[in-house]
């Protein structure tokens, strides 16, 4: 760890990868709200919402931005 003056307050690239998995979330709430979406559509739909999930994760790790 270097550097005591990296703002923890805001980090845009955690907020993008914020905003990233709550829209993830929507859209597939959405989705199935309109029509029955088939197992490969659900499926899609998780994986893209994990994905999301994991970088937010993992950007936590490596940048220690976390609140
Ligand atoms: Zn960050």
């Amino acid at each position: 760890m270097r550097g005591f003056s990296n703002s923890v307050l805001s980090c845009l690239e955690r907020e993008r990868l914020e905003e990233e998995l709550s829209e993830a979330r929507t859209r597939g709430r959405n989705l199935s709200r309109l029509r029955h979406l088939t197992h490969r559509e659900q499926v899609a739909l998780d994986e893209r919402e994990q994905a999301a999930q994991t970088r937010l994760r993992d950007h936590d790790a490596a940048h220690g931005c976390q609140r």
